[in-house]
């Protein structure tokens, strides 16, 4: 009956039938802690799959992965597994039932909202993404005197990731600024006091920022009674990709299930990547003695994905690391293919060999979704947009600028926000902007006159008009009282009624942006409320990998370009690494020291074990740095990175690009230039 176990290895499947026997499903903590590509996050899933099988009530399930999409294709793949066995019809009704999978942040969210009036929080509130944050972080700069002009004080940036590490890591200011900013180590007493402020603006303003709704929830736990429901609600906790969480979040674990029954977690320490996130691998590594007993552990060694010579390399690479727990990995999928250790001029080179491998690849038959091209930071894929652009050759980016990242579309967002939440000044001030006529100092006057309000949107509607805005300040009042009682999603349209005269005056592109304001609309439809909607486009954006959302993607094919973090768990035919040059890996900027090092090396490792069948690492002699304090934009000569020393050689084929004699006409370098670089940052401003 249960064929689908037949699938497995013997500890995959140690794995998934742990605990399980005879309906009593709750088992000793579990901990598989395994290479890439060995298999982790499929275990996961037929474990699911099992548990519900064996009668595991889908509803007290909580299933926490990496990005929502993670969570919803694990969902899918619990279907299907389960298919067999309960019949098409119950397997898509557990699969719905499987509502609480997601991400640590968005099931916090939820709980959040659920227990707010308990813990003294306003139901209603609005979450501020990064950027939100750092713009409230600046107001709040601005306010105590101590932006970056008259003073050598960290920027607003700094002083988030600053603040960002103490709460994640659950440590003390001087600490942090001693161990990771060391150069603004003198303003601790000043990044205190900023600091307890910012938390004031967030909580006055009704906002929680990302880091807040682990902090809250995590705070939440130590409340004995609330722990106990929560805790209560879930047979089995089950986490993928454990080795990139912190402190907040083990401790969120280990106050939902105590002894660590129905708990289960896997992760690989090799690819360890987010400790700017104060992620630590130690959260993995101590796993087995938090508990007791014991928590049982198991490890998996084959890999299923890549190819010999490309997992050779991989192996090779990260058997240089100073620490290493998991083992070496191996596979049978044998190939004479070794991966491709490519030398190219520079980064318009290196466009053009990988449109022209990519190309090659799609003729043999290879659609270019199953290609990707990862990169160690947004920028360094520039080069490639544009010669993709020049192509035709469709694409979607993972990582950088996002959809939502654009203004106009933030500024629709940002209505909607400050609709759901008037005491949102972030939001507010977004959208004050907007209107002629009003500068910082009326946008300041109104927020705070709404803010010494106990009813702001009626204090709104009765502030004398401020000069020079005239009708556009009463559509203004009305659209955003309108909202107030309109239905979702109808507002989203109110909205853009509203906001087109503003972006034609604006932007010159309006039309494009209106398209997407179009499909913003398409995606909100999809959503029951404003409040689901808004909570969850901030917590998890949409990418163009599902079909009901995504941005305004016209083909259906394209290659994928991802930062190497954003490509964490996924797998493709083809991937190709660009600059694996020093200074962009190991970054220049995040290699200061050994640990960061040894981070770098393991970004590499992860890039690397994304590859199935073949994989291509470039090296360009000279590439492209954007201006770093003093020096400006420049070219740099760039040798190949570090991480793979003359000993790692062999495990490569080495090959220069392009192969004809030097001075051979390069394909593209002719004709008059056009500046599409220049129009594709244009899209979005
Ligand atoms: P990563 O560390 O990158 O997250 P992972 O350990 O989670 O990797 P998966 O993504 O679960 O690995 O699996 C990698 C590939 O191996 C997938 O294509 C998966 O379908 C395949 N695979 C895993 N286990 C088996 C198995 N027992 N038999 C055949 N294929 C398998
Ligand atoms: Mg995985």
């Amino acid at each position: 009956m249960t064929s689908y176990l037949d699938t497995l290895n013997a500890e995959q499947r140690r794995a998934v039938e742990h605990g399980v026997a005879d309906g009593a499903t709750v088992g000793a903590p579990l901990l598989v802690i395994a290479g890439a590509g060995s298999g982790k996050t499929n275990t996961l899933a037929h474990r699911v799959a099992h548990l519900i099988v064996a009668g595991a009530d889908p509803r007290r399930i909580l299933l926490m992965t990496f990005s929502r999409r993670a969570a919803a294709e694990m969902a899918g793949r619990v279907e299907r597994i389960t298919r067999k066995v309960l019949g098409e019809n119950n397997a898509a009704i557990m699969r719905d039932a499987l509502t609480w999978a997601g991400t640590f942040h968005g099931i916090g969210a939820r709980l959040l909202r659920e227990y707010a009036e308990r813990i003294g929080v306003d139901p209603a509130f609005t979450i501020h993404d990064r950027e939100d944050s750092a713009d409230l972080m600046n107001l709040v700069r601005h306010e105590r005197g101590l932006s970056k002009t008259e003073s050598r004080f960290p920027a607003k940036g700094t002083c988030l990731s600053i603040y960002s590490r103490c709460v994640n890591a659950e440590m003390e200011i001087e600490k942090v600024l001693g161990q990771h900013y060391p150069w603004c180590a003198g303003w601790a007493a000043e990044l205190k006091g900023l600091f307890a402020a910012y938390v004031e603006a967030k909580q006055a303003q009704h906002v929680l920022d990302y880091d807040d709704l682990l902090l809250y929830w995590s705070q939440m736990m130590s409340d004995a009674l609330i722990t106990d429901e929560i805790g209560g609600r879930f047979d089995h906790v089950l986490v993928d990709e454990y080795q990139d969480t912190n402190r907040l979040q083990s401790s969120i674990l280990l106050a939902l299930k105590p002894d660590g029954r129905g708990l289960t977690v896997v992760g690989d320490d090799a690819q360890s990547i987010y400790s700017f996130r104060a992620a630590t691998v130690r959260n993995i590594l101590d796993f087995p003695q938090s508990f007791s007993p014991r928590a049982e552990m198991i490890t998996l060694d084959r890999n299923y994905r890549s190819t010999q010579p490309v997992l050779a390399a991989a192996n090779g690479v990260i058997g240089l690391a100073r620490e290493r727990f998991t083992k070496n990995l191996w596979t049978d999928r044998t190939s004479t293919q070794k991966p491709q250790l490519v030398t190219v001029h520079d980064e318009a080179d290196q466009a053009r060999y990988i449109v022209e491998q990519v190309l090659a690849n799609r003729e043999q038959g290879a659609l270019l979704k199953h290609q990707a091209v990862l990169f160690r930071t947004s920028s360094h894929s520039g080069p490639l947009e544009i010669e993709l652009t020049r192509r035709n050759i469709p694409f979607v980016k993972f990582g950088g600028l996002k959809f939502l990242d654009a203004a106009h579309v933030k500024d629709v967002l940002a209505l909607l926000r400050f609709a759901e939440n008037p005491r949102d000044r972030v939001a507010g001030f977004r959208i004050l902007h907007l209107l002629p006529g009003i500068g910082p100092a009326t946008a300041q006057r109104v927020l705070d006159q709404m803010a010494e309000s106990m009813d702001p949107l009626h204090a709104l509607a009765h502030l004398p008009v401020p000069a020079r805005t005239g009708d556009d300040w009463t559509s203004f009042v009305r659209t955003v009282e309108n909202l107030r009682y309109s239905e979702w999603p109808v507002d989203l349209e109110r909205v853009r009624l509203w906001y087109e005269p503003h972006l034609d005056r604006i932007h010159e592109d309006s039309e494009t942006r209106r398209a997407d304001l179009m499909q913003l609309e398409q995606i909100a439809s999809g959503y029951s409320s404003r409040e689901k909607f808004l909570t969850e486009l901030t917590l998890d954006p949409p990418d163009a990998t599902s079909d009901k959302s995504g941005p305004p993607l016209r083909d259906e094919d394209y290659l994928i370009l991802s930062t190497i973090h954003s490509a964490k768990g996924q797998e493709w035919k083809s991937v190709y690494v660009l600059n694996v040059v020093d200074g962009c890996m190991p970054s220049d900027l995040g290699a200061g020291t050994s640990a960061e090092l040894e981070e770098e090396r393991r970004l590499l490792y992860v890039a690397m074990t994304r590859a199935k069948d073949d994989l291509h690492l470039v090296v360009p002699q000279r590439f492209f740095v954007h201006g770093q304090a003093a020096k400006g934009d420049r070219h740099v000569y760039a040798s190949r990175t570090r991480f793979i020393p003359e000993q790692l050689v062999y495990l490569f084929e080495r090959t220069a690009w392009p192969k004809a004699a030097a001075g051979a006409a390069r394909t593209g370098s002719q004709g008059p230039k056009i500046d599409i670089g220049a129009r594709m940052r244009g899209m979005w401003r």
